[in-house]
């Protein structure tokens, strides 16, 4: 496995916007990066929907395509930034119509259709709070996560609202209003419940003026619940400020120049798919890909070549599925548009970012952050060397570091490379939460002094990458070793057997906790005796007797969320017989 991936000036087909890292982290300051963005009018503020779309609109990018929907079937549908600002003020001027004022919540259950990008851009021209859901929740998650938003508007369709919202009306007393956005029409006519009002009467007839009202950059914009991977999802509440740290890392860490065609695969639903969905990309003024179908090997890469992406952020797990469905299948396709390919959600094996240079001709950039933290906060960026298997490097602006919790509610900050902890951020960055909704003593268990704690562990070397090593809750400790499971897993994923791999730690009397490692196999690999001790040779060979796994169990699929994160506290439940908690994003799943 290469140990770096050089990159060299000559050979980048567009100069990266971060090139001299060293002299942008010593000049950035986030004022300075602040007055990259344009505010208000006559000292308004800061909106985000001004920034991703209003200021493109009044400006020369106008007629430059912000959105190119791919509809499941078929359908295309385009719309410039000056399109884009009409829908967005209708939303807008709809909300006004129905008496929703500044600071109400607007929840979102639709698939990736172009009204959910224009409801939650309205919403936030409205200075509404929004909170995009995905749309393959079942009820019960709807409802929860609802009740804690206090959702008084819901944007969703006929069918959704059925099978999804109206079991559970009942328990949403907050809920008055339900847009009901329907793309065959045919229910604009239909009679509905009071509260239910058809987009198209609604906003399709609202003015495609709006004037966004002065926006105090602290002003709640999102509310985000997390992915739920170690227990109930949690609600960060994010305001219209984390547009300047959405910006700056468009620009730095997703490399984004004025001509990019841009997709990023995940759903809005999840921080990601909203973030850099939607905020970053069009604040920057490039083109956004939005397509509406879910994961298929064939129907992603046509849309890579079909529509020329330029710059493509996706997942370790669905990496991974393109790693087991094979570069045979690639064969078809070219991608010589392509420049730049990052990806986040899940450490990413160096398998795997290398991988990516066989399949697209660009190395996978992995970066690292939460739904806590708004937005990128470390990166492979385009400009620098990657060492792959690592989480890259701070970005400008962002201090990072290892810190060790002390009994009197303090941090120690590792003063020297290579000390495992937990990675802390200095708290002030623009997208940092405000607040876990409703969770105040939560929130400040987050925080020790300056530092926002992780929860995650890591190191960092001494050429200032940082190297993820698991989530807190997910450490083991075996025989005196504290074992992080990512490097159990990245090196059962480096058999050429092995798809993916989560490693737990089961009691034992003796060691405290053995480790014991479920995997997944590519196609044509029996899951059988030799397997399972050619897989045990392989990790005592690569990690030594004391780190290697102990037991190996097969699996068709590991338990995930539906953002697509392992969730190996569900594995460990199960192998101990205990709970197994908040199950409400829970994805995949195979006993
Ligand atoms: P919950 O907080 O509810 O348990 P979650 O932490 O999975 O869920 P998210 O905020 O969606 O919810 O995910 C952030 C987490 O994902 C990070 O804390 C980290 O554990 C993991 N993660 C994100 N990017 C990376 C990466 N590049 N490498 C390793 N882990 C990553
Ligand atoms: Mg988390």
């Amino acid at each position: 496995m290469k140990n770096r991936i050089r990159k060299q000036v000559e050979s980048f087909r567009v100069t990266p916007n971060l090139l001299d890292y060293t002299a942008t982290c010593r000049e950035f300051s986030w004022q300075a990066a602040r007055r990259g963005l344009q505010g208000l009018p006559e000292g308004g503020g800061l909106n985000m929907a001004h920034e991703a779309v209003d200021r493109h609109a009044n400006g020369p990018r106008a007629a430059h395509t912000a959105l190119r929907w791919l509809g499941k079937a078929g359908a295309r549908e385009h719309y410039s930034y000056r399109d884009l600002a009409a829908e967005t003020s209708r939303f807008a001027n709809a909300l006004g119509a129905l008496g929703v004022e500044s600071g109400e919540r607007v929840f979102l259950l639709l698939g990736r259709v172009p009204e959910l990008y224009f409801a939650m851009l309205g919403a936030l021209k409205a200075r509404c709070v929004v909170t995009p859901l995905f749309s393959a929740f079942g009820p019960e998650p709807v409802a929860t996560r609802m009740q804690i938003g206090a959702a008084r508007v819901l944007v969703t369709t006929e069918t959704l609202y059925r099978r999804k919202v109206a079991p559970v009306r009942e328990q949403l007393p907050a809920l008055e209003h339900v847009i009901l956005v329907d793309r065959d029409a045919s229910i604009e006519e239909t009679a509905l419940a009071p509260g239910l009002v058809p987009w198209p009467r609604l906003v399709g007839r609202a003015s495609p003026e709006y004037v966004i009202e002065p926006t105090d950059p602290e002003t709640p914009a999102l509310l985000h619940f997390t992915s739920g991977t170690t227990g109930r999802p949690k609600g960060a509440v994010h305001v219209h400020e984390a547009i300047v740290t959405h910006h700056v890392t468009g620009r730095y860490a997703l490399d984004l120049h004025d001509q990019d065609i841009f997709w990023c695969t995940a759903d809005p639903g999840w921080v990601t798919g909203t973030s850099y969905g939607v905020l970053a990309p069009l604040s920057c003024g490039v083109t956004v890909v939005v397509v509406e179908a879910e994961y298929d090997p064939a129907t992603w890469y046509g849309v890579l070549q079909d529509e020329a992406v330029s710059v493509w952020y996706t997942a370790p797990t669905a990496v991974r599925m393109m790693m087991r469905a094979g570069l045979e299948m690639l064969a078809d396709y070219r991608f010589p548009s392509l420049r730049f390919v990052a990806s986040v959600g899940e450490p990413l094996n160096a398998e795997a970012v290398v991988w990516g240079e066989s399949a697209f001709g660009c190395p996978i950039h992995d970066n690292w952050w939460q739904t806590e933290t708004g937005g990128i906060m470390i990166s492979n960026f385009a400009g620098l060397d990657i060492k792959p298997g690592s989480m890259g490097r701070p970005l400008p602006g962002v201090e990072a570091a290892i810190v060790r919790r002390e009994a009197d509610g303090g941090v120690a900050v590792a003063d020297e490379p290579d000390v495992e902890g937990e990675l802390a951020l200095r708290s002030g960055w623009p997208s940092m939460m405000r607040a876990y909704l409703d969770e105040d003593e939560r929130y400040r268990k987050c925080f020790a002094g300056d530092w926002y704690l992780s929860g995650d562990l890591a190191r960092q070397d001494a050429e200032g990458y940082f190297w993820f090593l698991g989530r807190a809750d997910d450490v083991i400790k075996s025989s005196g070793h504290l074992v992080g499971p990512f490097e159990v897993e990245s090196a059962l994923m480096e058999h050429p057997a092995v798809v993916e791999a989560a490693v737990i730690g089961v009691p034992d009397e003796t060691a405290g906790q053995l480790i014991k490692a479920f995997v997944t196999l590519h196609q044509g690999h029996a899951p059988d005796e030799a397997m399972r001790r050619n897989l045990l040779g392989h990790a005592r060979k690569r990690l030594g007797p004391a780190v290697a796994p102990k037991f190996i169990e097969f699996r068709d699929q590991l338990p995930k969320t539906r953002s697509g994160k392992v969730l190996r506290r569900l594995l460990r439940a199960r192998e101990l017989g205990l709970p197994e908690g908040d199950l409400s994003t829970l994805e995949t799943d195979s006993r």
